[in-house]
């Protein structure tokens, strides 16, 4: 009797779990059915279906896969709940799109209240195929198997990778190829955004029509004779979720606008959100800016996080993502996008570091008067060769003409950029030839037991042959001035020579106002990136110090000077004329796409 019975209930969990089976896969088939009628009401041809279409085509794909390869598996409880709750997850999509899809031209408008209806009916479809499996789920036994729970255990490891790792992936890959379809308009305080985002009418009148302004130009259909026309066209299916400063995670629902003329959706991103980054854009730039200008260490800055915005971030690895981001472009791709230009004067140095096992040299250009570095680069050797390649990659990145260099008597430097910027006017930095000549007067001194005032006098002798000659004929005349015996001696002749030599470089100053007679606002660069050097030790390899270092000349760009210094509160950037649109720098830089990285963007 016993044994009749276990047998018979047997049975019917079978027929049960077969039954749950048949449902899970109608519920993929009702969605799928959702979403061909969805396509034949709206749109022509499958390169018009939105990226959420194919997203959830994709997920239904998996899932099916994942029942097929595992059904045997169906009597278990886990089975059945991890598909009714990913199921339940892609019906919530289909909802969206159905709310979302609007007909491309030529095909008829659906009336609000049809989408509710469409809406209602497939969550009532999908219910009651899943509610009646939720409702089930208390009664349905399963065999007792002493395996039961390893098998359990075995269910949950492949539904998160075959499942939920391949959708996320899947997912990853559509969103990286958004960055181009995505505009980001100047909007600085998160508080107010949720305001006007909510507001449809304002919305329109802030954003929308403005947004021809500040769009970037590709990301539209090939044939689309952009008029930077846009309509607004709801909301993406996904909020995005960001830390923001001294806060919790939030919630930011995003619109999307349409181009008139071919059809394109746009996602439309306030300045203080970034592309594909969970913290907001302001954390963000403060953490950089503390390590790069402040030599704040990356322990310092893990720490100083939990103040910033109440999250603590666990992995260095964060930080050094972040470095890399800023690092990806080059100083002069940036300045250019965002449309600033530069006189054609610069201050050029190079830099020496020794690292352990390696040496480091950083080659750097400076435009003295709004201090905008325009290029950075690693190098290993600073020969005429390496130098003339690094050049060569800067000067593929500018649309003007680099006019005149300041900079030391370094040769190969000077014959590289010679190679490289055709006519360029060179001029050699005064400070570095009277330091020279510090040197060699403390030597001759040494040698000779002069006085310090005779020492002082000579040098002063020196300086103002060097100061006030117009021309290199002139100073070539005036160091016929310099007959006193002392510079007669090899130490101090040998200097006076050089001046000779190069009288055309140490005068160019007077024929070419641009160019100045130092180079310490490329000094004063390199120190920065010096001091960085030295407290963290080493960069792992040379791609890693490469992106170091462009990050930190983009971020000496935009950020401000601090207050006190003679150009407070302007950064290099705003010097330049660059559009700030009123918003904090890493704003800026955000409304200029300097984190938009689709090839051929501009
Ligand atoms: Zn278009």
């Amino acid at each position: 009797m016993k044994k009749d019975k276990a047998q018979n209930s047997g049975q019917n969990i079978y027929k049960e779990n077969e039954n749950v089976l048949l449902n899970f896969l109608r519920c993929l088939i009702i969605l799928e059915k959702t979403l061909e009628r969805i396509a034949r009401q709206n749109y022509y041809k499958r390169s018009q279906y939105p990226e959420l279409f194919i997203q959830i085509e994709q997920a239904i794909c998996i899932a099916r896969a994942w029942i097929m390869s595992h059904k045997i598996f169906s009597g278990f409880p886990i089975f059945q709940t991890l598909l009714a709750v990913f199921i339940k997850g892609i019906t919530d999509k289909v909802a969206v799109l159905i709310e979302t899809s609007r007909p491309a031209k030529g095909k008829k408008a659906k009336k609000n209240n049809f989408r509710a209806r469409q809406q209602e009916q497939l969550y009532k479809s999908v219910d009651s195929m899943i509610g009646h499996l939720i409702e089930f789920k208390d009664k349905i036994q399963i065999f007792e198997e002493p395996m039961s729970d390893e098998i359990e255990e075995a269910l949950i490891k492949s539904f998160k990778k075959d499942c939920l790792k391949e959708y996320k992936k899947r997912r990853k890959d559509l969103v990286s190829q958004r960055g181009e379809k995505t505009y980001i308009f100047p909007w600085k305080d998160p508080a107010e955004y949720l305001v006007l985002v909510a507001d449809t009418k304002q919305f329109r009148i802030e954003v929308i029509n403005k947004l021809g302004d500040h769009a970037h130009a590709t990301g539209h259909k090939p044939d689309c004779k952009c008029q930077k026309n846009y309509k607004m066209r709801g909301f993406r299916s996904i909020p995005r979720k960001t830390y923001i400063p001294g806060g919790e995670k939030q919630e930011f629902p995003i619109r999307m606008a349409e181009c008139l003329s071919c059809g394109q959706l746009f996602s439309l991103l306030p300045s203080f959100l970034p592309r594909e980054k969970n913290f907001s854009i302001d954390i963000i730039g403060q953490v950089l800016r503390d390590i790069v200008l402040f030599a704040e260490s990356i322990n310092g800055v893990l720490e100083n996080m939990k103040y910033l915005c109440g999250k603590e971030i666990k992995s260095k690895q964060t930080i050094f993502n972040w470095l890399k981001w800023m690092g990806t472009h080059h100083p002069a791709t940036l300045l250019t996008r965002a449309g600033v230009t530069s006189s054609g004067y610069f201050q050029e140095d190079e830099g020496f570091e020794k690292e352990p096992g390696l040496r480091t040299y950083s080659v750097v250009m400076v435009e003295p008067q709004t201090m905008t570095v325009w290029h950075i680069d690693y190098t290993d050797h600073v020969d005429e060769e390496t130098l003339t390649c690094s050049f060569e990659e800067f000067v593929k990145k500018i649309d003007f003409k680099v006019l005149g260099v300041a900079k030391d008597r370094w040769e190969p430097a000077t014959n590289a950029l010679k190679n490289v910027f055709h006519g360029v006017w060179i001029g050699f930095c005064h400070l570095h030839c009277l330091k020279k000549m510090s040197k060699a007067l403390s030597a001759y001194q040494k040698e000779t037991q002069c006085s310090d005032k005779e020492k002082s006098r000579l040098y002063k002798k020196f300086k103002k042959v060097l100061k006030t000659a117009a021309s290199a004929a002139s100073m070539k005349a005036k160091l016929k001035s310099l007959d006193d015996e002392a510079f007669e001696h090899p130490l101090l002749k040998s200097r006076v020579n050089e001046l000779k030599e190069n009288a055309v470089r140490y005068t160019s100053h007077k024929s070419r106002n641009g160019i100045t007679t130092t180079t310490s606002m490329a000094d004063n660069f390199l120190k920065i990136i010096k001091r960085k050097l030295r407290q963290v030790g080493s960069f792992k390899d040379k791609d890693c110090a490469k992106l170091f270092f462009k990050a930190t000349a983009n971020i000496r760009n935009f950020v401000p000077f601090l207050s006190g210094a003679k150009n407070a509160h302007k950064s290099p950037f705003m010097l330049a004329g660059g559009e700030t649109y009123d918003l904090p720098w890493m704003q800026v830089m955000n409304m200029h796409n300097a984190f938009l990285f689709t090839p051929n963007a501009f």
